[in-house]
């Protein structure tokens, strides 16, 4: 399916190193609130952008990792050295008949309210979630009520240089995570089936009010640590372990919900991290099953932890850590005509022109 979003606006090679920023602090990026800087980064405002910036900075042999709304990421106490591209203004979102099309960065939020709004009734399992369209795609973000993956019906990614569409089996969706590996979503295309809408707002209000009875949603956290184990709770093994309000620092396993952590106020990564292997461990010793982590992790020197973090090369040497303002200019800004421009898949939605 072709809908196609509206022109986006054209990408300069100026205009690229007006994005750019350096030394940017990931911590407020985040919903946990942990974590250092990144050695560059950038929001891009059209898909155009975002393709040509992550194109630089890889030419530049920079690391490179994607950033949604940050709701389910722990970034190191050291930061990220590398490039970070954001998703957040990449916010255009097109209904057209039973179709959703949006761009990566799009809030679950406002995904939720335009269906409604268009008399689509299914979204609504995602209430609650504070993470991005793209995010979500990647993650196969859900609860017991449904997921993203059944309704997502083609998704446009950046496949290295390349403008790739998925679409059924290729997306790969199973419980928490999908076929999209290193791919950058840069656009999804929903289908969510017309129903009524009274109807999903009343299951909306019920989930959200499910939320706020078992999450400690008013502190920071980056909402489930571990998923669950085949036929298990992982939040029951952790409670039955004896972790809940275990504290190291200033994070905590929530008291409220175990596979929680939470931020109590200025809580480290590392403090995360303990917590993260002393829950591990203690569920092991009592169960014998081993917790696998939901949440991602950027790390400051190995972007392949974080799922869609790319190393492309050693960061260059000279001078990415200085600290000169948001102004900079791109990494070899000066050689703009070593821009590569990919050739878009014919007939994709809403990318470059
Ligand atoms: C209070 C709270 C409650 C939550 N409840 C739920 C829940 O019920 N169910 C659930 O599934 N999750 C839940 N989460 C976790 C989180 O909201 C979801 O995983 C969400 O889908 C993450 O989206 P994001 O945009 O924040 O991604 P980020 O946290 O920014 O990134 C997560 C991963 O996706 C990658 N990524 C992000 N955007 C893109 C893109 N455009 N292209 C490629 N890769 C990308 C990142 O590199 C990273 O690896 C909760 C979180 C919080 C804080």
């Amino acid at each position: 399916m072709t809908t196609g979003l509206p022109a986006a606006p054209t990408a300069t090679p100026s205009r690229l190193e007006a994005l750019v920023r350096r030394d940017v602090s990931l911590a407020p990026l985040t919903t946990l609130k942990v974590g250092g800087a990144a050695d560059w980064y950038a929001e891009p405002e059209s898909l155009e952008e975002m393709r040509l910036c992550l194109g630089r900075f890889r030419d530049r042999g920079l690391a490179v990792a994607v950033l949604g709304a940050g709701s389910n990421l722990l970034v190191d106490d050291a930061g990220f050295r590398g490039a970070v591209v954001c998703t957040r203004r990449l916010d255009r979102l097109v209904p057209s008949g039973e179709h959703l099309v949006a761009e990566a960065g799009v809030g679950l939020g406002r995904l939720i309210a335009a269906g409604l709004a268009h008399g689509l009734a299914g979204l609504e399992v995602l209430a609650g979630i504070p993470g991005t369209v793209g995010g979500a795609a990647v993650m196969n973000a859900g609860t017991r009520s449904g997921a993203m993956g059944p309704m997502v019906e083609e998704v446009v990614a950046l496949e290295g240089d390349r403008v790739v569409t998925l679409c059924g089996d290729a997306l790969g969706y199973a419980y928490r995570t999908s076929a999209l590996g290193t791919r950058v979503v840069m656009e999804v295309v929903l289908r969510v089936p017309r129903g009524d809408v009274g109807a999903a707002r009343r299951r909306m209000v019920t989930y959200l009010q499910e939320r706020v009875r078992t999450q400690p949603v008013e502190l920071p956290s980056a909402g489930c640590v571990f998923t669950n184990p085949p036929g298990h709770s992982a939040g029951r093994l952790i409670d039955e372990a004896g972790c809940k309000g275990l504290r190291r620092g200033g994070a905590q396993v929530s008291p409220r919900h175990a596979n929680f952590i939470v931020n109590r106020g200025g809580a480290t990564a590392a403090e995360v991290r303990w917590l993260i292997q002393e829950v591990r461990a203690r569920v092991a010793t009592l169960h014998g099953i081993r917790l696998d982590l939901e949440l991602r992790t950027l790390a400051a020197t190995s972007a392949g932890r974080c799922a869609s973090a790319e190393r492309a090369g050693d960061p260059p040497a000279e001078g990415h850590r200085s600290r000169s303002g948001p102004r900079d200019s791109l990494p070899g800004a000066g050689e703009r005509h070593g821009l590569r421009v990919a050739s878009p898949t014919p007939g994709g939605p809403g990318h470059a022109p």
